[in-house]
């Protein structure tokens, strides 16, 4: 089941939703301001995260702005105004889904399990499969989601997860930034080159000596050395 960051100062809407989720088998994790959502993100890298615009400290939009500095977790946004929508989704560091206040707890349920098949799916397409993976050093699960470095696990968001899981499971292959932005994170996603790049200068950092197997191809894009 998924770790979801509920970001409400409105507490008791705050504590509703958690206990939803917790009936659904999720672990729920909550915060009433900005800056502690930023905090409890960077410890906890939940898998999606619920956040609501109108917040004490820093508001929703600057929050999801420096979340996706780091990691590319769904994120689902709460809007006090239809018309607000808009913004939400067309920024550069958009929404991937919104809901306008008040909305039914069902309603909202729904889009949660939403997002999190197509996180699954997404996950499953760039695996190619689930049969776990040992190159050297690296072990991966696809099933399980675990990836480890030496018998030691290391937290991945989702978009370095599936990025390494592409790389490692064709070894040798170089595969062009196009290619990688196009499945990793569809033809659809408006952003450029660059967002291959940082995510991949992370994933090397985050896998210490494994992450030197992770070759620039110049000109190209990527390749995972056998
Ligand atoms: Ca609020």
């Amino acid at each position: 089941m998924a770790t979801i960051l509920i970001v409400e100062d409105e507490h008791e809407l705050a504590a509703l939703v958690r206990r939803q989720l917790e009936g659904e088998g999720h672990a729920a994790l909550v915060a009433h301001d900005g800056p502690t959502a930023l905090i409890i993100a960077a410890q906890a890298a939940p898998d999606l995260v619920i956040l609501d615009w109108m917040l004490p400290g820093l508001d929703g939009l600057t929050v999801m702005r420096r979340l996706r500095e780091r990691s590319t977790v769904p994120v689902l946004m709460l809007t006090a105004r239809d018309d607000e929508a808009d913004r939400v989704l067309g920024l550069e560091v958009g929404a991937d889904d919104y809901m306008t206040k008040p909305f039914s707890l069902r309603e909202l349920m729904a889009r949660v399990r939403a997002m999190l098949r197509r996180v699954e799916l997404l996950t499953r397409q760039a695996g190619d499969g689930a049969a776990p993976l040992a190159l050297g050093q690296l072990h991966l699960d696809p099933l399980a989601r675990r990836v480890e470095v030496g018998g030691a696990p290391v937290e991945l968001t989702v978009k370095e997860y599936e990025l390494l899981l592409l790389l490692a499971r064709h070894p040798g292959r170089s595969f062009s930034r196009a290619y990688l932005l196009d499945h990793i994170w569809g033809a659809d996603y408006e952003g450029g080159d660059r967002t291959v790049d940082t995510h991949i200068v992370r994933l090397r950092r985050k896998l210490g000596e494994v992450g030197e197997r992770i070759s620039t191809v110049w000109g190209v894009g990527y390749r995972f050395e056998g």
